[in-house]
This record gives structure tokens, C-alpha cells and sequence, in this order.
């Protein structure tokens, strides 16, 4: 089961713990995620409405049945409920406003995961149910999607490397192929400006030209 966040703001005001049940406040088997008064808020997963209502502590409330025996709860909204019960909801579907009815001291979604059965070690069980750590739930699909993108950029990341190298590789074999070449041209223009010409002027050209291509050679070397 994925679970997207149901609100845009991800960071927990209160969170999830269980110290005992015998002194108030001791638990808070959900976690809180301030937000602004009528900030929208959106069902994790797809599923089917079992009780929209309002009670003095909840406020107005919602309570959503997902595959998996998974069920999440969104407490103290602005306004009732935009979902009926047995409606059927998508995921991320904009199923109510954030605000501060019931015991609340302000705007925030008080957000309850539960299951039928244990899914990990931290649940504890409440009447009939086990209350889940959101936290470690929520944006699941998220972090998928960044080990995704984390694979694509570290192949696209190796594949650059491949070709840099390949094209270093090119660029060298390239500047030894130049360097050969100049080195024939100069033996060549060696031997055409030979003592065989018998001409000084001939000579003393090609003299020049050989020094040049030397320095043109040197340059290539130093590169
Ligand atoms: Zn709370």
C-alpha cells in the first residue's frame, strides 16, 4: 500500500508516541501537520468512505477504508466532510479543508493510520484496530519515485563518463595520428629539401618551413 501526504505541508507539529494509558496525554496515536485554515486536504490512497460526521472532540472528521485493511482518519476539519459515507475516493482526491473544530487550539489535520492487523513493530492497538506511525508511512510513493530518479541521473551520470572517456580516448588517439603526420611531412620535406637540390635559396625555404613546423609540432606537444 503507497500512501501519498494528505496535505502539501509535510513537516509533523505533534507526533506519533505511546508512553501509556494512564496519565492524560500519554499517547497521541496519530500525528499532527500544521497548516493554514482551509488548506485542502487529500485522501492518501483510493478507497471507500465508512463515516463522515462531526463529534466534540473530532470535530468534523472523516474515515477512509483502504485495500489492505488500512484505514485513515482526518480529524478537525473546517467544514463537514466533501465525501459522503460509501462514497468511493482516489487518491489525492480533495476530501475536506484543514481548521480547528473539536479539541483543537488551532488550524492543523490530526491524522490517524490504522489496520485490522499489525503491519509494524511500533502499532499499538487501540479498540479494534492498530494505530500506525504515519510518519513512516506517508510520501512512501514519494520516495520511490526519488530512488527512481536517483537510478536514472546515476545511469545517465555513467553513461557521460563512458562517453567523455571514449571521446578523450578519440582526442588523444587523434593528437598521436597529428603528430605522425607532421613528423612524416617534416622527414619528407627533409629529403625534398635535401643536399641533392643543389640550390642554397631552395634550401635555406625549406629550412624555414621546417623550423616552423617544428614549433607548430612543439605547440601541438604542449597542448
Ligand atoms: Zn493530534
Amino acid at each position: 500500500m503507497r500512501f501519498i501526504w494528505p496535505l502539501d505541508n509535510h513537516a509533523i507539529s505533534r507526533d506519533f508516541y505511546y508512553r501509556g494509558s494512564i496519565y492524560i496525554g500519554g499517547q497521541h496515536m496519530a500525528i499532527d501537520i500544521p497548516a493554514n485554515r482551509g488548506a485542502v486536504v487529500k485522501a492518501v490512497a483510493a478507497g471507500k468512505v465508512r463515516e463522515a460526521g462531526f463529534s466534540d472532540i473530532n470535530g468534523n472528521y472523516v474515515d477512509i477504508g483502504h485495500d489492505a485493511g488500512w484505514r485513515t482518519k482526518y480529524r478537525h476539519l473546517m467544514e463537514p466532510a466533501f465525501v459522503n459515507v460509501g462514497a468511493a475516493v482516489f487518491q489525492g482526491q480533495v476530501i475536506g479543508r484543514v481548521g480547528s473544530t473539536g479539541w483543537s487550539t488551532g488550524p492543523h489535520l490530526h491524522f490517524d493510520l490504522w489496520n485490522a492487523s499489525r503491519q509494524s513493530p511500533e502499532a499499538v492497538y487501540k479498540v479494534g484496530v492498530w494505530a500506525h506511525n504515519p510518519e513512516l508511512y506517508l510520501g512512501q510513493e514519494d520516495d520511490e519515485m526519488d530512488e527512481a530518479e536517483a537510478r536514472r541521473i546515476a545511469k545517465e551520470e555513467a553513461n557521460f563518463a563512458v562517453k567523455v572517456n571514449r571521446e578523450n580516448q578519440d582526442g588523444f588517439n587523434q593528437h598521436l595520428i597529428n603528430l605522425i603526420r607532421q613528423a612524416i611531412t617534416a622527414a619528407v620535406a627533409d629529403h625534398a629539401a635535401g643536399p641533392h637540390t643543389g640550390k642554397d635559396e631552395v634550401s635555406e625555404a625549406r629550412m624555414r618551413d621546417i623550423a616552423r613546423e617544428e614549433d607548430d609540432r612543439l605547440e601541438v606537444t604542449k597542448r
